[in-house]
């Protein structure tokens, strides 16, 4: 069974005990799933553009190169720095500690990694993780926002799914509700403000790599390539990354633990997406904050969790936990690997 069924949370009282007439009232009728977008049509065109300019990039690099030339060395470097930060942003940041709440995080952090998520362009935090929220908890049944199983089993049906689960998704009219599915972060001011900040967040993800190579090589040159490769094309490269742990990691892959849904681990991308892509098992164990979690399952969040850890800079982790995975394995019998707490009196100690 996922854990995640909770996380749909209601808002909490206001600590007074006693609620409010007016308040009583309005937790009588039940918070809608969605709201719809004030704009469609604006909606759907930022993220046209969010999406698309990225992506004409990403397939145009390759001949823009041909003319422009290729890369500086500097940018290759901007470009590792930035995917980095923005990858490890959504796999640290917005999937394993805003949505789901595999460990706690000191205050300067949960701020640097609401930034970092923020600057993958994958939309503010406050819809990011709502939609994950939603998706944990319909995963594969109606009211996923992005299942590929969504129109059916057959051939066409699967296909036309997985461009649904891939991008088409994005473009829905309805917004998950935040007051629903994010109450926890809609009553915390940092993460507020970080979500308002969305568009000088998604500047400074595309302008600051020209900038720093611009004034690293002291060309404009540098600077233009640094914006395509380091900017746009590591967007859209991330972009695909993370969309695909909801298409091709929901239909291709082995299924190494029971989860409720079609979930699966898929090993060819665990390097690209930060030990994302052991989806099965996230799915099986979701508050995890392991993904990766037998011997050989490349898993960097992870890794940087337990690095943080490590700091200071988070507490409160929940490993793996070898007594309760034992019990969702399926196939073959496997190792853990580390990071892993052994037993259910280690778990209990700690
Ligand atoms: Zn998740
Ligand atoms: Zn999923």
């Amino acid at each position: 069974m996922t854990a995640t069924t909770d996380l749909a949370i209601e808002p909490p009282p206001d600590g007074q005990g006693k609620l409010a007439e007016p308040e009583q009232a309005r937790r009588k009728t039940p918070i809608p799933e969605t709201v719809p977008y004030s704009s469609p049509g604006v909606h759907r065109t930022a993220v046209a553009i969010f999406t698309g300019v990225p992506m004409l990039a990403l397939v145009t690099a390759i001949p823009i190169a041909w003319i422009w030339g290729f890369l500086d060395w500097q940018t290759v470097v901007v470009g590792i720095v930035f995917y980095l930060f923005s990858g490890l942003g959504i796999a640290m940041g917005f999937h394993r500690y805003f949505t789901h709440g595999s460990y706690k995080a000191n205050r300067a952090f949960k701020i640097l990694l609401g930034i970092a998520g923020t600057m993958a362009i994958e939309g503010p935090i406050l819809n990011w993780v709502s939609d994950h929220r939603k998706h944990h908890k319909y995963s594969d049944k109606d009211g996923d926002p992005h299942s590929p199983w969504r129109f059916g089993t057959d051939l066409k049906a699967l296909t036309k799914g997985l461009i649904w689960a891939h991008m088409g998704w994005l473009f829905e009219r309805n917004q998950t509700s935040h007051q629903k599915y994010s109450p926890d972060w809609l009553a915390d001011k940092d993460i507020t403000l970080v979500n308002r900040l969305f568009p000088y967040l998604v500047a400074a993800s595309l302008l600051a790599p020209a900038l720093i190579v611009g004034l690293w090589t002291m060309s404009w040159r540098g600077a233009l390539i640094a914006l395509l490769w380091a900017g746009l094309v590591r967007v859209s490269f991330l972009h695909h990354v993370t969309w695909s742990i909801n298409s091709i990691c929901h239909t291709f892959g082995k299924r190494e633990f029971d989860a409720r849904d079609k979930s699966r681990n898929v090993a060819w991308l665990a390097v690209l997406s930060f030990g994302e892509s052991w989806h099965n098992l996230h799915h099986a164990d979701p508050t995890c904050a392991r993904h990766g979690v037998f011997k050989g399952q490349i898993d960097i969040a992870a890794r940087c969790i337990w690095a943080a850890e490590k700091f200071g800079w988070v507490r409160n982790v929940r490993w793996p936990e070898e007594a309760r995975l034992n019990g969702k394995k399926v196939g073959e019998i496997r190792a853990l690997g580390g990071m892993t707490k052994r037993n259910v009196a280690d778990s209990i100690g700690s």
